[in-house]
């Protein structure tokens, strides 16, 4: 497999996995997020499959091309306030009394220009009378009858909105590539456009591989465990608009694990497992994914998540993620979630800020590695904090679920103080 870019990255790679130990130390040979990160982005092409769909169903998706403003936003200048226009000129030094001479209400306009010493009593949205350049609030007048008086320090163009002044005509309303949600519904929708084009969505395929996993509805024997990964990668894919094929879980038996990646590689943009690529099970994964595709193995310098494979199987896109359920969690939304958005069209990908944040317990913490571990971010006074959720195995889930962030400990921290300042992961409308 040879990146576009960056080809020094991968030469060493597939090596790093048969030195690796099973412990969970620090392990210099280990591969940085960030590396592992940018050497994933450098195989990600876009989608090129387009609809046409009815505005309300682009939720969601991504814009396959420019939304140009055929109209002036806003139409015409109109008030942004209920009041009365008029012409600034015609204010004196002191309070100005002017004379009404009709009303202007949103969607029904006034219709005639206004002259010296006159005024039209105008509501929020109403179309600016001709003549007129400024708005006085009603709070700021005295109404006798038609003689409105308006008290000193008007500004010329006050509480005014002109044509256009959002948008021009012929400009650039959104930008191909725009993720829609709400906001750009309603955007869309103020421009009187009905139907947009939007890429297709992604369609990823996945499936949990382990002879312990049975699915629910079945009794558990001694060892075995419920499958609860296909459900969490549910979430996390329908979530970002994919289209989720489910494969369920497939035995650790070569001849039927190499079916399910030949069969999701063939049906899928995308294609996502979960178990099998930690040290001791991850040779013979190897071996098949060596058949049939080029995937790397990594032991990435994190916690939790450090086994991770990425490569391609035919047109597939491949990411092997480590089976622990905490561990499905964070690889998803340090590797997986980001390139998935790309491969969908999302450009500029959405920001994620970092915020600081005051620890208030201690963390016990390498320096060598990052670590994910899963806080609750909370206000108090006026100050972010963030406390653990508790315990940080990479098997409790509930560890995810009472979080709203990652306290993200990057490579060089060490332990870490109560009341040191630490960098925290929204997972809020992430997750
Ligand atoms: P593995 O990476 O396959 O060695 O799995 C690591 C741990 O995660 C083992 O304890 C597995 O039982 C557990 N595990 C693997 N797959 C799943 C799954 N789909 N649901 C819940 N736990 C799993
Ligand atoms: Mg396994």
């Amino acid at each position: 497999m040879t990146p576009s870019s960056n080809t020094e990255l991968p030469s060493t790679l597939p090596l790093t996995i048969t030195h690796a130990s099973c412990a969970d130390d620090y392990d210099p040979n280990s591969m940085p997020v960030a590396k592992a990160r940018q050497f994933i982005n450098t195989f990600l092409t876009p989608v090129t499959g387009v609809a046409r769909v009815a505005l309300r169903s682009a939720l969601g998706r991504v814009l396959a091309a420019d939304i140009i403003s055929p109209v002036n936003v806003p139409a015409h200048r109109n008030s942004a306030m209920d009041g009365w226009a008029m012409r600034f000129d015609d204010f004196q030094i002191g309070p100005t009394t002017l004379t009404e001479i009709g009303t202007s209400f949103a969607g029904q306009p006034f219709g005639h220009s206004i002259g010296k010493n006159e005024c039209v009593r105008i509501f929020t949205g109403g179309v600016v009378p001709d003549g007129a350049d400024t708005i006085v609030m009603q709070e700021r007048t005295q109404a006798n009858g038609k003689s409105i008086t308006f008290f000193e320090g008007q500004k010329l163009g006050q509480n005014l909105r002109e044509a256009g002044e959002d948008l021009q005509a012929g400009a650039i309303a959104l930008a191909k590539g725009r993720l829609v949600r709400s906001a750009e519904l309603g955007l869309i929708a103020s421009l009187g456009i009905g139907e947009v084009s939007v890429y297709r969505p992604l369609r990823v395929a996945f499936f949990s591989t382990g002879d312990e996993l049975v699915q629910i509805g079945n009794p558990l024997a001694e060892g075995q465990i419920y499958d609860s990964n296909r459900y969490t990668l549910h979430g996390m894919l329908t979530r970002i608009g994919c289209e989720v094929i489910d494969m369920g879980v497939v035995r650790d038996d070569p001849a039927i694990l190499e079916n399910a990646f030949i069969d999701a590689s063939k049906i899928a943009d995308a294609v996502i497992t979960s178990g099998g690529v930690s040290v001791g099970e991850a040779d013979y994964v190897k071996g098949l994914l060596q058949k049939l595709g080029e995937v790397v193995f990594w032991k990435i310098a994190m916690k939790p998540g450090r086994p991770l494979a990425y490569g391609k199987i035919g047109n597939a896109h491949f990411f092997g993620l480590p089976g622990n359920p905490v561990s499905v969690m964070v690889t998803f939304y340090q590797f997986v979630r980001d390139a998935l958005l790309i491969l969908q069209g999302v450009s500029p990908l959405p920001a994620q800020p970092l915020l600081k944040a005051v620890c208030t317990s201690p963390i016990k913490k390498m320096p060598g590695r990052t670590e994910f571990q899963r806080g609750v971010l909370y206000l108090e006074d006026g100050v972010f904090k963030v406390r653990v959720t508790g315990e940080q195995g990479s098997g409790i889930l509930k560890s995810m679920s009472d979080a709203n962030c990652f306290i993200t400990l990057h490579d060089h921290v060490g332990n870490v103080e109560a009341g040191a300042t630490v960098d925290v992961q929204i997972l809020e409308g992430v997750i």
